[in-house]
This record gives structure tokens, C-alpha cells and sequence, in this order.
């Protein structure tokens, strides 16, 4: 059984249709990444899983469960199991480092603190930033804020990250070393679906892309598919134009 089920999805912003029939499975530890132009619909994907957009049509299982985005039961099922980091990191500024990562965790979860503060260390020790704790987000750089956001993310133990151009706001210097840790969560077994334009590096970490155009998926494929031998002229148009 996949981890993840997305059947026929369709949604809308309001009465504009922007997503259309959108079908794809992602099996646990599996890296997915969804590329095609801006203005694809590749973040409203992201955005209807979690409950931020609407969907109109189609069905999302998750472990088995499906979701009903019209209960706020199952929403709050939805946005537990899948975490979801923007392009913009939005750090509270006046919590250090460690404050940023537990809030949520102790704030809205209720979890103990010893428990919280334990997983946050052991998490920004995996983002590379166990030194800056007592940090303020001001006083690092764009990466490192964006590392951050990505242990704040998984801190509430999500199933499934959601990663939608976490690297694209940020100085082409700081790139790399968002993006080697998102490889290292991948070596660890997180379930990702990535949105990035840094082709190069969704041809390493992905074992499936996506490729969106006008709302829809219109090719799937492992990575030599979809770099060395896609099938639609399209997806070839677009990755040769990127690259
Ligand atoms: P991508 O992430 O691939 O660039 P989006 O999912 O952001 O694409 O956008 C898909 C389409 O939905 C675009 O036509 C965009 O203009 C439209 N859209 C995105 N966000 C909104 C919104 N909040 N309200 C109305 N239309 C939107
Ligand atoms: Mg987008």
C-alpha cells in the first residue's frame, strides 16, 4: 500500500479551476519531486494536501486513512501527518533558535518538555546548526534560517514533508547546504515531495519526478526518464531550458 494516495484531484481557488484530475502515489521513505513551469500548480498540490487550498474532486489517502478536507477532524489528521516549508522561512524573530524549533511542540501539542527540547537538538544537530541554540534568526544567514525552518517543520513528527522552493529565496551561495540537508533527510528515509528548480539536485535525490504544465501531471518517470529520455517534448523543453 503507498503511503500516500492522490486520486483524480482536482481544486480550485475560488471558482477558478487550477488543479485538474491530478493522480500520484508516493510510497514511504520515497522522494518525489514535481517540476514544470511557474504557474503549474505545482505549490497548489502542496497547498490542497495540507488543507490550505481547496480540492473540488479526487481523494487523498494517507497510511491507509482517507482525508476529508470538509471535517476538521480529518484536516487536523492532514495537517499532522504532513509538514510543509515554504520559500519563505517566517522565523518568529524574537525566539531564539531552540524557541522557534519547540513552540509548536509544547504550544499546541502539549508534548513534555524534556521530550521537546531532546527531539529539537538532536534535529537542528541534523540541519547542522546544534551550535546556534541560543541564535536569534537575525543573527544567521538565509540558509541557516531556512534550516531551521526545516527542523521546525519536522519537529512536529510528520509522515511526510512537504517542501515547496526552499531554496529558491535564498543567495545562490546558500543553496547548497539547504539542499545537503534535505539530502541527508532523504538518506534518512523521510517521504518528501519537493517542488525546487535545482534540477541537478532533484535528479540525485528523487526516485520519481513529476512533471506539471497547466494544472496537470503530464509526465511521471524515475530521473534518467525524465532527463535522458522523457516522453513528452514538453518535459524535454523544460528541463533542457533550466539546465
Ligand atoms: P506554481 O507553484 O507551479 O508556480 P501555483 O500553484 O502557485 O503554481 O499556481 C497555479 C495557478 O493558480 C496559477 O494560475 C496561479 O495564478 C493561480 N493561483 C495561485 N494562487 C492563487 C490564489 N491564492 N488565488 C487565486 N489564484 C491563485
Ligand atoms: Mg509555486
Amino acid at each position: 500500500m503507498p503511503h500516500l494516495t492522490i486520486d483524480s484531484l482536482s481544486a480550485s481557488y475560488a471558482t477558478v479551476p487550477v488543479l485538474h484530475d491530478v493522480s500520484l502515489s508516493v510510497e514511504q521513505s520515497e522522494v518525489v519531486s514535481i517540476i514544470g513551469p511557474s504557474g503549474s500548480g505545482k505549490s497548489t498540490l502542496l497547498r490542497t494536501l495540507v488543507g490550505i487550498a481547496q480540492p473540488t474532486n479526487g481523494t487523498v489517502t494517507l497510511g491507509g486513512l482517507q482525508l476529508d478536507y470538509r471535517s476538521p477532524a480529518s484536516l487536523r489528521t492532514a495537517r499532522d501527518s504532513m509538514a510543509i516549508v515554504f520559500q519563505q522561512y517566517n522565523l518568529f524573530q524574537n525566539m531564539t533558535v531552540l524557541g522557534n524549533v519547540t513552540i509548536a511542540p509544547l504550544k499546541i501539542k502539549k508534548w513534555p518538555k524534556k521530550d521537546v527540547e531532546e527531539t529539537a537538538k538532536v534535529l537542528l544537530d541534523k540541519v547542522g546548526l546544534g551550535h546556534k541554540l541560543d541564535a536569534y534568526p537575525d543573527e544567521l544567514s538565509g540558509g541557516q534560517q531556512q534550516r531551521v525552518a526545516i527542523a521546525r517543520a519536522l519537529a512536529l513528527k510528520p509522515k511526510l514533508l512537504l517542501l515547496d522552493e526552499v531554496t529558491s529565496a535564498l543567495d545562490p551561495e546558500l543553496v547548497g547546504e539547504v539542499l545537503d540537508t534535505i539530502r541527508g533527510l532523504a538518506i534518512d528515509g523521510m517521504t518528501m515531495l519537493i517542488v525546487s528548480h535545482e534540477m541537478g539536485f532533484v535528479r540525485d535525490v528523487s526516485s520519481r519526478i513529476v512533471m506539471m504544465d497547466a494544472g496537470r501531471i503530464v509526465e511521471v518517470g524515475p530521473p534518467e526518464q525524465i532527463f535522458q529520455n522523457p516522453q513528452l517534448d514538453r518535459t524535454r523543453e523544460f528541463t533542457s531550458r533550466i539546465l
